[in-house]
């Protein structure tokens, strides 16, 4: 196989392979979409924006003690990551209800949770991203019993840790998406992105139901000003990083 080819590419992130097997590079593209990818589009800046803010939350979380994929940035918009297998699940953790949450339960948009949630989605297009069970994602043979307690244990403990970075950037974390992946000594890391394609930022400053959208919902829903958006966070979160030197 030669150096650097493509082994896999998704909606946002092209994955090539490297002269090392345990290292891949991820490429982050401009190209977003929604609805299961029935909405396609572009966000200028995107790759080198979320490239940069996931790099900088993974060394935040790194420092914190959560083993996860990052190596280091070769370029803006990429990233050097430990090879992993992806587990295919999609580990959603919520502190305000807000999208799948409010369409299927009901629950009023903004309503504050008591407790973090922690859910489990099949990453899996095919079906749509179905909710899971604990009991299914067994069936699935999706992770094993093990996996899924220690995952639990660290989403609830990298939504702290978030939560409280993101508030200093006075950004609340209302939702996010993790996923996991096991290396080949075996051990979970905390893989693929967070940023705002893959986390709902309200601005703390605005009470405004749109104006205070920070992320991808301003693509999803057509608010407009994605990209001052997306470069707000990537200021907040730099300014964030160096205020605590
Ligand atoms: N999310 C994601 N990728 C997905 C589905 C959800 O990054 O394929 C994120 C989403 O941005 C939000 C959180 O996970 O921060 C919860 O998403 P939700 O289940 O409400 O789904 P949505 O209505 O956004 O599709």
């Amino acid at each position: 196989m030669s150096v650097n080819s493509k082994i896999y590419e998704g909606k946002a992130k092209i994955l090539y392979k490297t002269e090392n097997p345990e290292i891949l590079l991820a490429d982050f593209k401009d190209d977003a979409t929604a609805f299961n990818a029935q909405k396609r589009g572009t966000i200028a800046g995107k790759g080198n924006i979320n490239c940069s803010i996931s790099s900088k939350l993974f060394q935040e979380l790194e420092a914190q003690g959560i083993k996860t994929h990052f190596i280091d940035n070769p370029a803006p918009n990429q990233m050097r990551v430990r090879a992993v297998k992806i587990l295919p699940i999609e580990v959603v953790v919520r502190n305000i209800a807000a999208g799948s949450l409010c369409k299927q339960t009901g629950l009023e948009l903004g309503t504050i949770l008591g407790q973090p949630l922690v859910e489990f989605y099949y990453k899996n297009d095919e079906l749509g991203d179905p909710l899971l069970t604990r009991d299914r994602l067994l069936l699935l043979e999706l992770a094993t019993a093990e996996q899924v307690e220690s995952i639990t244990h660290l989403a609830l403990q990298i939504n702290e840790l978030l939560g409280g970075f993101f508030q200093r950037c006075d950004l609340t974390l209302v939702d996010f998406k993790l996923e996991f992946g096991v290396d080949s000594q075996q051990q979970l890391l905390l893989a693929d992105e967070i940023s705002p394609d893959t986390c709902r930022l309200w601005d703390m400053a605005s009470t405004d139901t749109n104006r205070r959208v920070m992320d991808k919902d301003r693509f999803r829903q057509d608010l407009g000003n994605v990209e001052d958006a997306y470069q707000e966070v990537l200021q907040r979160v730099l300014k964030a990083v160096e205020n605590q030197k």
